[in-house]
């Protein structure tokens, strides 16, 4: 029998269930089906025996306690996912299965094979020999990005609950809706919460532990222009179209996403309409570099009031607004929380994989509000989309990570 029997049947039971969020909603959460969902997570983190289950009113979060076991004093650990999905058909998942994967064979998704699981497309297949995969049918994306995260957590707290000889601190358990609409953590309540430090699980790949992300901005740009009759043009027109493109050049060329990796930043336009009246830019602003992300939103500005200048008068507004911050600034004061999760791994013999992440995640808005809170991996792969894929014994391993940390906090107290 699995060391973590509810694993996956919870896993797949949770993926059935669309849970999309959606990116048009100014409500919280952003759709009633994820009310519908929380409310099943209430009734399921009940049965497992979890106290203090409710769903908190300014975030929508399922909030649960694992109550400590031990006299020690021992830091109060949390651990978040989210069980909303990303922007893709999530309508009837039927997930599939690979057993005994060989590492190398094309897995067919539908029927046709029209669409599949190529290694020589997705290499990281190569490190599957002998798991069992899940994936979808080639229509829908699965949801393991981040219902393996739920799934796990619910298993680690269930397991420990069956062992009361693993002795451990309280437990707090938060899962969350849109977090892939990026609103999720902005309400999250963290003295409802109650951790002192906690993960969120929503990472990829085995061993997989972030605690970088980028500083974000969003930028819009929005250009007037002059309009008149082409042949009465000269010296009158102000074509904001043309405006909008000299805007965009004079942008460093290389600082866009196509261009660069690791830790180097970028404006990455994603959005442009314009007519010779008006045009509309809209970027997103990324970098690890706290001085240097300022210093890029400085520049963005810069061109504007260099154009302005040039024209004579305001015809470039720029609205600049800032998203989240590189968790990093908070958690390098005090590194235990990711010391804890890199001797959970090397204890459990997986490699940790540390990097910082081109991206954010829910910990980087929650780090700010005074809870440090790293990312570890929760298994998933080629997230987002029709590709996704989980290993069982990825989300085994996961598990298994969860129940470390909850160890070494205590023993170490
Ligand atoms: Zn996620």
């Amino acid at each position: 029998m699995a060391k973590y029997e509810n694993l996956i049947p919870r896993f797949l039971k949770y993926v059935k269930i669309n849970t999309r969020s959606n990116p048009d909603s100014t409500t919280i959460p952003s759709d009633p089906r994820l009310t519908e969902f929380a409310n099943g997570l209430v009734a399921d983190l009940k049965a497992i025996g979890l106290k203090n289950v409710h769903i908190n009113p300014q975030s929508s979060y399922v909030f649960a306690t694992l109550p400590a076991n031990t006299d020690k004093t021992v830091q109060k650990l949390g651990f978040i996912s989210h069980f909303d999905t990303a922007d893709f058909n999530s309508e009837h998942i039927t997930p599939k299965f690979v057993e005994n994967y060989d590492g190398q064979s094309v897995i067919k998704l539908d029927d046709a094979g029209k669409y599949t699981l190529d290694p020589a497309v997705f290499p990281n297949l190569k490190n599957y020999k002998g798991h069992t995969l899940i994936t979808t049918d080639g229509s829908t994306l699965l949801g393991a990005d981040d219902k393996s995260g739920v799934a796990e957590i619910m298993a680690a707290a269930e397991y420990l609950l069956a062992h009361p000889e693993i002795k451990h601190g309280e437990i707090e358990i938060g899962l969350g809706p849109d977090e892939e609409i990026g609103t999720g953590a902005d309400h999250f309540d963290v003295k409802d919460f109650g951790a002192d430090i906690a993960y969120t699980v929503d990472g990829g790949p085995l061993g997989q532990l972030e605690y970088e992300t980028f500083n974000a901005a969003d930028a819009q740009v929005e250009i007037t222009g002059t309009n008149v009759h082409p042949a009465e043009a000269k010296g009158v027109m102000v074509n904001a179209s043309q405006v909008a493109m000299d805007f965009h050049a004079a942008l460093p060329d290389h600082d866009r996403p196509e261009n660069t990796e690791g830790r180097e930043g970028f404006f990455h336009l994603y959005s442009m309409t314009g007519t010779v009246d008006s045009a509309h830019l809209s970027y997103i602003i990324r970098d690890h570099d706290r001085q240097v992300f300022e210093d890029r939103k400085k520049l963005f500005q810069g061109v504007a009031d260099q154009l302005n200048k040039q024209y004579g008068s305001e015809r470039v507004q720029v609205t600049i607004k800032d998203q989240y911050y590189n968790m990093r600034e908070v958690i390098e004061k005090d590194m235990t929380v990711v010391d804890l999760a890199k001797e959970a791994l090397e204890d459990l013999d997986i490699k940790p994989l540390i990097f910082p992440v081109r991206g954010g995640t829910d910990g980087s808005k929650i780090s700010f509000m005074g809870l440090p809170t790293p990312n570890l991996f929760a298994g998933g792969e080629n997230m987002h989309g029709r590709f996704e894929y989980v290993s069982e014994q990825t989300m085994e391993k996961a598990t298994d990570v969860i129940i470390k940390i909850a160890e070494l906090t205590e023993s170490k107290a």
